[in-house]
């Protein structure tokens, strides 16, 4: 870094390479973007952000994001299908593959692979299952990753849902070992929606 660099400057330069898939390089022609689009750029991203810091917060019975100012589709809409993901970023995918149209529930993550039995460790599997009884859902989807993390994380929903009448299946294995959703394409992510199989639970 130079010695007469502007201090605002790299303070946003080191805010905006910290986001995904963006390295130094690329987040100082974001920042020179930015200061050279003042009033078209800046100022309404600065808006923006506040509006989002402010409103936005994670629904705590689903697990999507929504506004502080309106009620979650969650408790909204009639349904009787959902579709668990480990994160947003799956959800989002799946979503503009436009393969399934149902709910969604967004875990906050997996088990990890030990100790995966005892705890739900943070994650919002105490109100999926809530969600299951209350809604009287016929089909929960579980579209946790194809790692070992996402296959306990699997194991313990099914084995949690195992007292209720719903019909519980998984991805096929078209997802590839230790494979993530938010990097799967169309068709891999459509043929093992389409192929997913039930889960008897003994
Ligand atoms: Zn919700």
């Amino acid at each position: 870094m130079a010695e007469d660099n502007v201090k605002e400057i790299e303070d946003l330069v080191k805010i905006v390479s910290k986001l995904p898939g963006l390295g130094p390089k690329s987040a100082r022609r974001i920042v020179l973007k930015l200061i050279n689009n003042r009033d078209e750029l800046i100022k309404p991203l600065t808006n923006t952000l506040a509006q989002v810091y402010k409103n936005i917060v994670k629904c705590k019975i689903c697990g999507n994001l929504k506004s502080i100012n309106s009620s979650c589709y969650c408790s909204s809409k009639k349904y009787d299908q959902i579709c668990v993901v480990e994160n947003i970023a799956d959800m989002w995918v799946i979503q503009s593959s436009g393969i399934y149209k149902g709910h969604y529930h967004v875990l906050g993550g997996t088990l990890p692979s030990f100790e995966g039995k005892n705890s739900g460790n943070g994650l919002l599997i105490e109100s999926l299952i809530n969600r299951v009884k209350k809604n009287s859902i016929k089909e929960v989807i579980l579209a946790t990753s194809a790692s070992i993390e996402g296959e306990t994380t699997s194991h313990y929903i099914s084995d949690s849902l195992k007292n209720t009448n719903v019909k519980i299946t998984r991805l096929a294995k078209g997802v590839p070992v230790g494979g993530e959703i938010e990097f799967l394409d169309d068709g891999t992510l459509y043929s093992a929606f389409k192929n997913r199989t039930s889960i008897i639970s003994d």
